[in-house]
């Protein structure tokens, strides 16, 4: 009897564990995905890859994914 109490309780611990894990990890997901959207992509010269504008490189008008590339198209 005092295993199958035992038992019990490792199983509401471990669901308990769960659903405060998904909690925790579901909360800061829709908030990632919407800044991500929010910000305006701008596709790379060099190599096409597209990137958000804060970690964009300039030169002049034209925009790379990072200084190698905005070098290499010189
Ligand atoms: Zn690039």
């Amino acid at each position: 009897m005092m295993l199958l109490r035992l038992v019990i309780l490792l199983v509401i611990v471990a669901v308990l564990m769960w659903l405060l894990k998904r909690l925790f990890t579901s909360e800061p997901e829709p908030e990632r995905l919407e800044s991500a959207q929010s910000e305006t992509m701008r596709q790379c010269r060099y190599c096409g890859v597209h990137v958000p504008e804060s970690s964009i490189v300039r030169v002049d008008d034209k925009t790379y994914c990072c200084d190698e590339h905005a070098e290499l198209d010189q």
